[in-house]
């Protein structure tokens, strides 16, 4: 068992209420889709892996974790999404996943686990050599790899990860003020288009710099 589950079991089994067959189902979770990213939530597979027999026995666990904050539930394109965000959030809030570079060399697992896992942050790792990893990956080898892991993440999310701050950092060294007025206060990064989601750092003609104000503008506007 992984130190990381480890923790969880711990902290999981502190809280009575709390069964071995609920914590399988977490288990699963994490170890069927990437940890931290949103998994589209298959009921069936859930109920067979805790032994659950009916639906509302699953809706009451899940309703469980959800006030405790355990795990997050998000309406995506396709459905319904899990993701145990929330975990890591209240249990090892002390311990952010720090991004690895030893693991560049299993490049999938980079990408997917840490570049655009949410919760993990940059390490003493210089911004040159951020730029320079994320700059690594092609459009056909991410494209692949999300296939791969039938892999989705929410926007906010996305927002969030090792990969979006790379993106940002080199927006604002080629643009310090906004695009439209010139302003430098509160920079915002405004897609102008989404049609290469996940690899904009081919595409960073798609993005542009702007101020609070001519973004609010943009989306108002359209
Ligand atoms: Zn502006
Ligand atoms: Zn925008």
């Amino acid at each position: 068992m992984e130190k990381q589950e480890k923790i969880w079991l711990e902290k999981l089994f502190d809280d009575k209420d709390i069964k071995l067959k609920h914590f399988k189902t977490l288990i699963y979770i994490f170890k069927e889709y990437n940890f931290n990213a949103y998994a589209k939530l298959d009921e069936t597979k859930m109920m067979e892996v805790c032994e659950i027999k009916n639906k509302k026995t699953l809706n009451r666990m899940l309703n469980y974790f959800l006030e405790n904050k355990y795990i997050k539930l998000k309406i995506g394109k396709n459905g319904l999404y899990v993701s145990l965000n929330c975990i890591t959030d209240n249990i090892t809030r002390n311990s952010k996943p720090r991004i690895n570079i030893e693991k560049l060399k299993d490049r999938e697992d980079f990408l997917t686990e840490q570049l655009f896992n949410p919760t993990c942050v940059w390490g003493n790792i210089t911004k040159q050599k951020r730029i320079e990893i994320v700059n690594s990956y092609t459009e056909k080898e991410i494209k692949e790899i999300l296939d791969n892991k039938k892999f989705y993440i929410d926007y906010d999310s996305f927002l969030l990860t090792p990969y979006w701050k790379v993106i940002k950092q080199i927006l604002k060294q080629k643009h310090n003020s906004c695009q439209r007025c010139g302003s430098k206060y509160k920079l915002h990064i405004h897609h102008l288009t989404y049609n290469h989601h996940f690899y904009e750092h081919l595409f960073l003609d798609d993005l542009i710099v702007l101020c609070e104000k001519c973004h609010q503008n943009e989306h108002t506007n359209n």
